[in-house]
């Protein structure tokens, strides 16, 4: 490809609201350009690094015996009615109506639509097992779309389901999956790690994260330095809260905290974090309401999470504003599911969980109060395991950790869930009708875009691993119009393209060379070739983007230098 004929609009213009390096780079480079909150278009490069993304991701999928499917983007919301979940799924649902005033929803993911292709079809265990899977649009009508393409509202995904006669089975492809995963993501040349999971609004029992390390990721992860031992804050939480032992020490016993300040609540949550909460709860229930206590509720199924959910915006925030928050000293914690004592009162308004007020809700995008970001506080892991007296090694005793990940997977053991409530069955050996026993699978496929650029970036723009980058080498012509030089180039960018290499020729005539050095920079080829003052002696520079290291090398040596 050549630069002049590419539409590769780079800008120095940092928009306003782009806080990550993804964001800001993925804009100014000309991968991505807005159209609405969270809605985002793929220009030319973007568009060939999300295919590239998504052929790694549909090569590991196919391989693993997976069959690609395409569902509607648009599908009836009575198959959501069927499953029980046009009532849970809250606002994330888009539902529509068309003409003939018949419901829909936009895919935010689709278990019912997979249910529904797959029932009636196959009828008998000796069709089982299935893996259907796609790579299509999904829409989720996030409280919070930010960060760019890491939570859109229109984003891509890879989604996959599959079908199962027994249990056994289902953990088989579970397992199958991991190992794809893995693959996926060691292709991509990303740092990553596998973590135990709640299973969300998906529901289902087992259930393993995937996350991309990097400072910005939103999610908090544990993990072990020794092992590949990891599990979410939710899991890792949740895990030591249901502990017997724990479960009998009475929470009138706990102090409660009178923290002002951020350090202080963060030391008394150290402490003892679990029943640290329940107490700072109780307090703020019945002793200080002008305290703000925030909670994540995350890693249940629907039902639990709706209860969890509205027991803690039960916590009469409805008022508070900026200063109120200030003044309280902001408390806010981390939890899974907890259990408010017996003789909380609960007022349960669903009004809380609105963009504009103060919310807890199931999804961790709500915490915010009028675009005020609220600090989340982690739990000290070190204490959960101190408590769980060994239950957490399942791993090897090595050293436990915080670290930030991108949730760029995540797969769950669904069971039965949505046969179930879908009357899907099959006939087993005997004769008899089952509900199929299912999994599912997803990939964050445009979150990827994202990821690779927060986990490979400098102060001048992004550092595309190999297999994601939208070319692998630039050419850059100092000065087109030298026609030596331009030719030199062409001859290169011939026996590049001759070699099987992704190249592309900066030819553009009107464009200085400091420029197009610039955007070799910001667009973040691995490398680039410059064609300039040493073409008289045969020589010229391969630079390499991410230790920007130059080196002089002879016009026939560079398709050796750069494979
Ligand atoms: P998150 O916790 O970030 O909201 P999720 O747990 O709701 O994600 P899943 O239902 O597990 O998401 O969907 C599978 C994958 O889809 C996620 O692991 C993530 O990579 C991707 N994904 C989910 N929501 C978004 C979004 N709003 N924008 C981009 N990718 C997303
Ligand atoms: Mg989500
Ligand atoms: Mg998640
Ligand atoms: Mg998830």
């Amino acid at each position: 490809m050549k630069f002049s004929k590419m539409f590769i609009p780079t800008t120095k213009e940092t928009p306003n609201d782009a806080t990550l390096p993804s964001h800001q780079f993925l804009l100014r480079a000309g991968f991505i350009a807005q159209t609405g909150a969270g809605i985002y278009d793929f220009m030319p490069m973007g568009k060939i690094v999300l295919d590239k993304i998504r052929a790694v991701v549909k090569d590991e999928m196919d391989k693993a015996g997976a069959n690609e499917v395409q569902f509607g983007f648009v599908t009836p919301l009575s198959l959501w009615e069927e499953s029980g979940r046009a009532n849970t799924m809250g606002n994330e649902l888009l539902r529509f109506k068309d003409r003939k005033n018949t419901n829909f929803v936009l895919s935010p993911t689709n278990e019912e639509a997979v249910v529904n292709m797959v029932k009636n079809r196959i009828t008998s265990y000796k069709d089982l097992p299935i893996h259907l899977y796609q790579i299509n649009t999904k829409f989720r009508d996030e409280a919070r779309p930010r960060f760019g393409l890491m939570r859109g509202r229109e984003f891509l995904m890879k989604d996959g389901y599959s079908f199962h006669s027994s249990a056994e089975d289902l953990v088989r492809e579970f397992n199958l999956m991991e190992e794809t995963y893995k693959k996926v993501y060691t292709r991509l040349g990303l740092n990553f790690r596998v973590v135990a999971a709640d299973s969300g609004a998906i529901g289902g029992s087992g259930s393993k994260e995937f996350h991309v390390i990097a400072d910005s990721g939103e999610d908090t992860i544990v993990v072990c330095d020794s092992c590949d031992y990891g599990a979410n804050i939710e899991a890792a939480t949740r895990k030591a809260v249901t502990k017997e032992k724990l479960e009998t020490i009475k929470i009138e016993k706990i102090e409660t905290p009178n923290c002002k300040t951020i350090d202080e609540v963060s030391s008394f949550l150290n402490a003892d974090s679990y029943y640290s909460m329940k107490a700072v709860i109780k307090k703020a229930v019945y002793e200080d309401k002008t305290q703000i206590v925030v909670f994540f509720v995350r890693g249940c199924d629907e039902l639990e999470e709706t209860k969890a959910c509205n027991s803690v915006a039960a916590l009469e925030l409805a008022d508070a504003n900026e200063d109120d928050l200030k003044d309280a000293g902001l408390v806010a914690g981390y939890c899974g599911i907890i259990d408010l004592p017996k003789n909380v009162k609960v007022v349960v308004d669903n009004e809380l969980q609105g963009e504009n007020n103060l919310v807890c809700g199931a999804n961790e995008e709500n915490y915010h109060l009028k675009g005020v970001d609220l600090t989340v506080l982690e739990l000290n892991y070190a204490d959960l395991v101190a408590v769980q007296e060994g239950d957490i090694c399942a791993c090897c005793g090595g050293k436990l950790s915080y670290t930030k990940g991108i949730e760029a997977g995540h797969i769950f053991q669904l069971g039965t869930k949505y046969s179930q409530a879908m009357n899907a069955n099959f006939l087993d050996e005997n004769g008899k009708a089952k509900p199929f026993v299912m999994g599912c699978y997803g990939i964050g496929v445009s979150r990827l875009v994202a990821a690779v650029i927060e986990q490979n970036h400098d102060e001048k723009g992004c550092l595309w691993t190999k297999e994601t980058a939208p070319f692998m080498v630039d050419i850059i012509v100092s000065n087109s119009k030298k026609e030596e030089e331009a030719s030199a180039g062409e001859k290169i960018y011939e026996d590049l393209k001759a070699a099987g290499v992704q190249v592309l020729l900066d030819d553009r005539i009107n464009a200085r060379f400091g420029f197009k050095m610039g955007d070799f920079e910001l667009i973040g080829f691995p490398y680039a070739v410059v064609i300039g003052k040493k073409l008289v002696d045969g020589f010229v520079e391969v630079v390499d983007r991410k230790t920007l290291e130059k080196t002089d090398v002879k016009i026939e040596d560079v398709v050796s230098t750069i494979i």
